[in-house]
């Protein structure tokens, strides 16, 4: 047994691996040491084995062929015949990450109080970590009911099934995921709209026109940015918008729409309005399976381009032109994204009005538009409903006890995981007093102090993690380690109709055990062993297979590692006609009115209104703190080195970005004697955070371009918990704030 401190761990890692072979790296004040477990004897026969990457998005993405030596990975490359485009830098940085020497490898428990600065660790086995947590859970349990125990599920998204279906077992509503500040409001505006979740889809070799509205996949998703390239190739024309010159608006845009940020519900109101004043519309589609058009048509009417200008900053011309060139070029399809598609106050109206133009256009479920239809039967994260046990979920009533049910009443509506905006009330309510925590940060949400404060004073909580993260770790009682993703086994990875068998191709770092492994062994602690599989990942995995009901098993898809084509799936165009996207199989869109709706039903009988209505930020150009605070901050977004606060240890990536930076415009920046790589306060009525000035025409004047994540500068202490009522979504993407030298 050993104690040890945050900063001795550090240090022992360090000294431990300078004995070692080691190969010493140092840029922007990383040390970085490769442990001498990295290396292999070069003699030794090499093995070629497949994996996959998940450090964009941590669901599997881009197919790896691994070069296997002793147990190490000393290659990666590209997966031939795979669907996806070359390795980015992050792919290629990942074996910096898998040999990081600073990887948690044991798990720890804290051995002092919350009340020291920072956390001192004591090594604990692996069955001491599940009796403490079982006793400490089962014990909050007993006093408060098991909804006090938040399961919450961040970065990866993987475990989502295995972490949902625990937390059932255990019998809490109090299950999250970082999607609540990330997509989902998105596909829940979809839904609502015609039915389905949707984040638009890739234009296909049918498709003349697509729209992007604020997805800059060269950045986020550089798997996909090469399939929209070469569409741009092929000649699919594209609009394009962001508020920011973006290399994906420089790489595909025909027509770029630069938004002031936060006014996208006036664009989309303006854009529609010019489809119909244009006359560009698909009239027989419109009058046939949509509801609330006459309404919507009244409401757009005053949206007209030279107000929208005013509102928006987007040249009247730019609008007409661009609504004509995708009225123009049918069949067209739409991409949208986290980003600007869901951090502001207004989303849960505007990204309704969003997937209303390939509605209005008749480009939904067309060859070349946006396809709809049954899908597979996973999830996001590759697990199903019934492993999930929505069931029993279902039947012992546990939607009518969530805690974020009456703050987020369509939220919950559509999702059997909480809003998890209003942890701090909850919290400090007495709600929620214990968390398994995997994969969470701190800063991902608004005002982090907030947040800090709420995990620090759980009575006891639990973080699963790939580090020792002192920002979020320093405030939880025990840290467990887990495997990386080349390391473990883990739901499936699916491309389209094929499903592909993810299984680790090395063995985890020291003591650490794939987070599929982690919750059912917890689960198993707590009294679940048999429906827990008693920690036997394979065993979950079969079952889940069993779930999906397409007769394959995990020796199926070993055997075939070119992946399974999953059979089925209706093709056929115009599924709505013929009652293929109803569960009643009767004609229609999955809709209370069974049409597209253009006025949502569901949002009325709520007490929400029914139109996409814009609605100015709450902080923005017409607020009154605007004389003080006279920046947009805009933030959350991507950046194509690091995926959210990750990844900035690795020396391969930190060198694109080594510190925080603010992006302002030439002008702004000479109106406040700002030069190049000055450093400069960023500020407002909530916080302050100190960073390096970059001078950038990607931003429009009278903005801030500002990345998330960074520990000794968090933007999140300049946001603010101004939550879009309808999916309770922080406005990330529309603060305000100053800049001045330091
Ligand atoms: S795009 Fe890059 S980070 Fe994302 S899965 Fe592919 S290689 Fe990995």
């Amino acid at each position: 047994m050993t104690d040890i401190s945050r900063r001795g761990f550090v240090k022992g890692a360090t000294a431990a691996i300078a004995t070692g072979v080691g190969v010493g790296l140092s840029n922007g004040g990383i040390n970085f040491l490769y442990p001498k477990e990295a290396f292999a004897n070069e003699d030794s026969p090499i093995e070629k084995k497949y994996s996959y990457c998940d450090m964009c998005n941590h669901v599997p993405k881009c197919g790896i062929i691994a070069s296997v030596r002793e147990n190490k990975i000393v290659r990666v490359e590209s997966r031939d015949k795979y669907p996806s485009t070359p390795l980015c830098a992050k792919g290629i940085a990942s074996l910096q990450e898998l040999y990081d020497p600073h990887r948690l490898t044991v798990p720890m428990i804290r051995t002092n109080t919350k009340d020291a600065s920072a956390a001192e660790w004591k090594q604990i086995s692996w069955d001491e970590a599940y009796a403490t947590i079982a006793e400490k859970l089962n014990g909050v349990k007993q006093r408060h009911g098991a909804d006090a125990v938040l399961f919450f599920c961040g970065d990866p998204k993987e475990p989502r099934g295995a972490m949902q279906r625990l937390a059932t077992l255990f019998g809490s509503s109090s299950y999250g995921t970082e999607s609540s500040v990330c997509a989902a409001a998105s596909w829940m505006c979809a839904q609502m709209v015609f039915g389905q979740n949707s984040m638009g889809e890739n234009p296909s070799d049918k498709s003349a026109s697509c729209l992007v509205w604020s997805l800059n996949a060269a950045w986020s998703q550089p798997n996909r940015y090469g399939v929209l390239y070469r569409q741009k190739e092929r000649g699919c024309k594209f609009v394009v918008v962001d508020p920011r010159i973006t290399p994906t608006v420089t790489g595909l845009a025909d027509i770029h729409l630069q938004l002031r940020p936060g006014s996208d519900g006036a664009l989309a109101a303006g854009f529609i309005n010019q489809l119909i004043v244009q006359d560009l519309i698909d009239k027989d589609f419109v009058e046939t399976w949509t509801h609330g058009f006459e309404e919507l048509k009244t409401y757009v009417a005053s949206f007209t381009p030279e107000k929208v200008e005013e509102i928006t900053w987007v040249e009247a011309a730019k609008l007409v032109e661009a609504a004509r060139l995708i009225g123009e070029n049918k069949p067209g399809t739409l991409l949208t994204s986290s980003k600007g598609g869901c951090h502001t106050t207004n989303v849960g109206h505007f990204q309704r009005a969003v997937f209303m133009i390939p509605a209005l256009l008749g480009n939904l479920d067309v060859p070349g538009g946006l396809p709809l239809g049954p899908g597979l039967p996973f999830d996001y994260a590759a697990s199903t409903k019934a492993f999930q046990l929505e069931d029993v979920y279902e039947a012992e009533g546990f939607q009518q006890r969530r805690h974020d049910r009456e703050d987020f009443p369509v939220w919950a509506k559509y999702y059997k995981m909480m809003q998890t905006v209003k942890l701090p009330e909850y919290v400090e309510q007495g709600k929620i007093r214990a968390g398994v925590l995997l994969g969470v940060n701190s800063m991902m949400w608004p005002n982090t102090p907030l947040y800090k404060k709420a995990i620090r004073d759980l009575e006891f909580s639990v973080a699963i993690d790939y580090y020792l993260r002192p920002v979020t770790h320093d405030l939880v009682d025990m840290v467990l380690p887990a495997a990386m993703c080349y390391e473990r086994s883990a739901a499936f990875a699916i491309f389209g109709r094929k499903i592909f068998l993810r299984e680790p191709v090395v063995t985890p770092a020291g003591e650490a055990r794939e987070d599929w492994r982690i919750i059912l062994e917890i689960g198993t602690a707590l009294g679940y062993g048999e429906q827990c599989f008693n920690g036997n990942v394979d065993a979950a995995l079969e079952e889940l297979l069993a779930t999906t009901r397409l007769g394959i098993t995990l020796a199926d898809l070993r055997a075939n590692p070119q992946g399974f084509e999953v059979p089925g799936g209706n093709k056929d165009p115009k599924k709505y006609e013929a009652g293929g996207l109803r569960p009643d199989k009767q004609p229609g869109f999955n809709t209370p009115t069974g049409k597209v709706e253009l006025k949502s039903r569901v949002l009325e009988d709520l007490g929400f209104e029914g139109l996409p209505v814009y609605e100015e930020p709450l902080h923005g150009p017409l607020s009154a703190d605007f004389k003080d605070y006279p920046l947009i901050l805009n933030t959350g977004s991507r950046l194509p080195y690091y995926t959210h606060s990750k990844l900035r240890d690795l020396p391969w990536l930190n060198q694109f970005m080594p510190e925080p930076v603010v992006r302002l415009s030439p002008q702004d920046a000479h109106a406040r004697g700002l030069n190049q790589g000055d450093a400069a306060r960023v500020f407002n009525h909530q916080g302050e955070v100190t960073m390096k000035v970059e001078i950038t025409n990607m931003v429009l004047p009278g903005v801030v371009d500002i990345f998330h994540g960074w520990q000794q500068a968090d933007i999140n202490l300049l946001t603010t918990r101004d939550f879009d009522p309808i999916s309770g979504f922080p406005p990330f993407s529309n603060g305000l704030c100053e800049v001045a030298k330091v």
